[in-house]
């Protein structure tokens, strides 16, 4: 969008992007740009064909100010315990005009949430000028003083060249935690990938943000190097983080829909996905290797193998790399019933295999679809390509 086009862009309404962190599911969402000013990572399908663009500071301020418009009826209208009828909610909806509810939905469902949280779509928020991010954030907490958290996913690459004194700033303004897509600290395999960014970037980034006093979670993609590069993917994303010692490390596997341009490179063969197991030997390796942090591990994605590799560092490292162990070690059959019936959303830890009544389930799925270890992975493969 040019500078021209953009002075003259209407305002259309309030605007929400597809996507926010797992963990930003209860947040209220606010879009200051749209898609991803880079959009070139091989793995990812979110934003591709889709143009980036900012939108202008005026229509974000009058996004925060139609919802914020909702939250006071809402508050009017909740009872003692912060509840609203559902009469009152039927008869407020019939009021709201048909542009408005999006901006209605959007205070509802945050309403219901409890409003504690913000998140900033889409995916770069930062890339905006530093001035206009401190006037969104602080129209944000003048509008919902009690709001406890305000998120925003931002690349390296952009947060290494903003000034430490503008990201402390954002921090002052309302800004108290930044999701980076790290992935991998490999600079081969970054590079595979066309991250955009190198290891040397990541470590820089991720430091000036904890310096600024700021939040990080940092998302790690187990699988990415595929099997040629997955030692070093382990060792080097493992090294990537004990240097920047991040608040959170957000697991996120590996997974390649047909429609992203790593499928192009696995159909070829020219890219080798890791199995199940062979992820479980890389995953093991990086909590292995991660050391002298205080970072929490957090494994809130479905496509990942280990919902309980949960906890915090130094003191459940052990724990959580024996869980990794423990399926390693498990027969193949057993395996094959933990894969699926963790796919399936029908086991969540390794003791559910204890669990007779979920296993024979998992079996008789098993058995109904032909699922064998033979070809647990392809099934799975396909499993996870719904998920995304
Ligand atoms: S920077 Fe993030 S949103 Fe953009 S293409 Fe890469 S992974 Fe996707």
């Amino acid at each position: 969008m040019t500078a021209s086009s953009k002075k003259t862009e209407l305002y259309a309404g309030f605007e929400q992007g597809p996507i926010r962190p797992p963990s930003e599911a209860q947040s209220l969402l606010i879009r200051i740009t749209r898609n991803c000013p880079w959009n070139r990572c091989t793995f990812c399908p979110v934003y591709k064909g889709e143009t980036f663009s900012l939108r202008p500071v005026d229509h974000v301020i009058a996004d925060i100010d139609a919802v914020g418009h909702h939250v006071e009826f809402l508050l009017r209208m909740s009872d003692a315990s912060g509840r609203v009828s559902q009469a009152d909610m039927n008869a407020y909806h019939l009021q709201v005009a048909a542009p408005d509810r999006p901006a209605f939905f959007a205070a509802v469902n945050w309403f219901a949430n409890g409003m504690e949280s913000i998140f900033l779509q889409d995916a770069n928020s930062l890339i905006i000028k530093p001035e206009d991010l401190i006037r969104i954030l602080r129209h944000l907490t003048a509008r919902f003083p009690k709001v406890r958290r305000i998120t925003s996913y931002a690349r390296s690459h952009t947060i290494a060249k903003i000034s430490d004194d503008f990201l402390t700033a954002f921090r002052m303004a309302g800004l108290n935690r930044i999701h980076i897509g790290l992935e991998s600290g490999s600079d081969e395999v970054l590079k595979q990938v066309e991250k955009g960014v190198d290891k040397k970037t990541h470590i820089l980034a991720g430091q000036k943000v904890k310096n600024a006093g700021i939040e990080l979670s940092e998302y790690v993609m187990p699988g990415l190097g595929g099997r040629a590069l997955s030692r070093v993917h382990a060792l080097e994303t493992a090294d990537a983080l004990n240097k920047i010692n991040p608040d959170f490390i957000r697991i996120r596997t590996l997974a390649i829909p047909s429609h992203v341009a790593l499928h192009e490179e696995y159909a070829a063969g020219r890219f080798e996905k890791l199995t199940d197991a062979e992820t479980a030997e890389e995953l093991l390796l990086f909590l292995e290797t991660l050391d002298g942090i205080t970072s929490t591990i957090k494994s809130d994605h479905i496509l990942n193998l280990f919902e309980e590799v949960e906890g915090k560092y130094p003191e459940d490292k052990a724990r959580m790399a024996d869980v990794v162990r423990q399926f390693i070690l498990l027969d193949p059959r057993r395996r094959l019933l933990y894969q699926v019936g963790r796919r399936l959303g029908l086991l969540s830890r390794l003791s559910d295999l204890n669990a007779s009544h979920l296993v024979d389930r998992v079996d008789e799925i098993c058995r109904q679809n032909g699922i064998t270890p033979m070809n647990a992975d392809d099934v799975i493969s396909d499993l996870m390509k719904r998920f995304i």
